[in-house]
């Protein structure tokens, strides 16, 4: 049978240790049976777990395969679209309680590391940085939005205060999100795993769901065994494939890539980033980066439509990092790598139930760190009868993607093309 191993990441080579997790074999029953163990999966399983449920989650590959073991490792509060431009298209009521989550993801993520004292490398403090006056209007607007929803751990910055936490001369000011922070984004989903273990869950790793047997009593196939479940909740997000067709026809598996230098040693790092504050700009193709703890800058960037795995992930973000920070230039990559969002129209997640039984949640389209997060929490709660917040969420429209699977790769192409070069024009 297939094993699947981690991308060679920088994450994958300073993982915290894990046990062997086998592949099902044979015909096992659960209350709740969840496809796919990155973020969505297992925030889901815990809220479950913790609440009574039974749950076995069945993972193609490894407990964080997916984005979730991959990301800039960036907590981003909110979602890929602000709440103004949801409440354009929901209307007030809605947009309320969405807005009113919009923190909570961040808040999920400390609670779990504190509870189940997961090794995570957690920092608080992100910084949304302005390339253009522009942008930094629309921070000002954003930080006035984001208020009037409670959240106010948030500092403006003028070019002088950014220049103070991010030695970038590009930026004219910025927003900082005392409430943001970083994580390694592996070990905290190794750590989530342990804490599903821990209550009971159950994990089998190398063991794809193929088919789902819709119905009253529904069922996870897999390649050598079934999980006969009262509910499922799919949480493949960008890997899922074909599985439920409904889903693939409004989302659109995209990637993004990752670099890691060498080592910089404490008193260049310190000169990069003095707070250790993590840090993406406000560009429509934003770059995004930070410090780990060994100190080296992991900086991604860029997106490809349609997920196609480049040839020179290198080549295509060290200038960009460049640009950024050309105090690098001497400085040695040692591992570059690409992942997988999945990207929706809107940009907002989509959320909803097929029959009675079986849940999904995917598509947050870039900033989902958090958001999945919350959204274990949402979905657990539909399971148990309290469905206000999903269905806030579920409610949310949903369009296929123009020139329809032929053509959509090119058209969102073309689109980003038209917005970078807004970005790039300052208009
Ligand atoms: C390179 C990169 C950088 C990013 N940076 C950031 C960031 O800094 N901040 C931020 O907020 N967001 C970031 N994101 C987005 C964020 O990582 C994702 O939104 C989030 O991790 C998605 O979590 P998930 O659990 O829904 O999906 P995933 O983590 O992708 O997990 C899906 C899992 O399902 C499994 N699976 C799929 N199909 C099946 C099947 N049929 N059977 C069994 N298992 C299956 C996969 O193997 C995978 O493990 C980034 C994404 C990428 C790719």
């Amino acid at each position: 049978m297939a094993n699947t191993p981690y991308p060679q990441s920088y994450y994958a080579a300073s993982a915290n240790p894990v046990p062997p997790r086998p592949a099902l074999q044979g015909e096992v029953e659960t209350d709740v049976c969840i496809i796919g163990a990155g973020y969505t999966g297992l925030s889901s399983a815990l809220f479950l777990l913790e609440n009574g449920f039974k749950v076995s989650i069945v993972e193609a590959a490894k407990v964080g395969f997916g984005a979730s073991g991959r990301n800039g490792g960036q907590i981003v509060n909110s979602y890929s679209r602000d709440i103004d431009v949801i409440e354009r298209t929901v209307g007030p009521k809605q947009a309320q309680l969405l807005g009113h989550m919009a923190f909570e993801g961040g808040r999920i993520i400390r609670e779990r590391v504190a509870k189940y004292n997961i090794q995570c490398d957690l920092k608080d403090g992100g910084v949304f940085a302005a390339l253009t006056s522009k942008q930094m209007g629309h921070l000002e607007s954003q930080k006035r939005l984001w208020e009037r929803f409670g959240h106010n751990q948030l500092e403006l910055m003028d070019q002088k205060r950014i220049r103070e936490v991010v030695a970038c001369d590009s930026y004219i000011g910025g927003m900082l999100d005392m409430s943001g922070g970083h994580i390694h984004p592996l070990n905290l989903a190794l750590g989530e795993a342990a804490a599903v273990e821990s209550l009971g869950g159950i994990i089998y790793e190398q063991t794809p769901a193929v088919g789902i047997e819709r119905g009253a009593n529904p069922v996870v196939h897999t390649p050598q065994g079934k999980v006969r479940a009262k509910f499922i909740i799919v949480a493949g997000n960008a890997y899922l494939g074909n599985l439920v067709p409904e889903l693939a026809a409004k989302s659109m598996p995209c990637g993004t890539q990752v670099i890691t230098t060498e080592p910089l040693g404490e008193e260049l790092a310190r000169t990069l980033l003095p707070q250790d504050y993590c840090v993406e700009d406000c560009n429509y193709l934003l770059d995004y980066y930070r410090l780990t703890s060994d100190k080296r800058l992991i900086f991604g960037g860029g997106v490809v439509y349609g997920a196609r795995d480049p040839a020179n992930i290198e080549a295509i973000i060290r200038p960009k990092m460049l640009k950024a920070f050309p105090q690098l230039k001497n400085v040695k990559i040692d591992y570059a790598w690409t992942g997988n969002f999945l990207l929706t129209l809107s940009r907002l997640p989509q959320v909803g139930r097929i029959g009675d039984n079986i849940y999904y949640s995917q598509g947050c389209s870039g900033h989902g760190v958090t958001y999945t997060h919350l959204a274990g929490k949402v979905l657990a709660e539909a399971l148990r009868g309290q469905a206000e917040r999903f269905d806030a969420f579920a409610g949310l429209p949903h369009y296929p993607f123009p020139g329809g699977q032929m053509l959509r790769v090119p058209f969102s192409a073309i689109g980003a093309w038209y917005y970078s070069l807004r970005d790039r024009l300052g208009f």
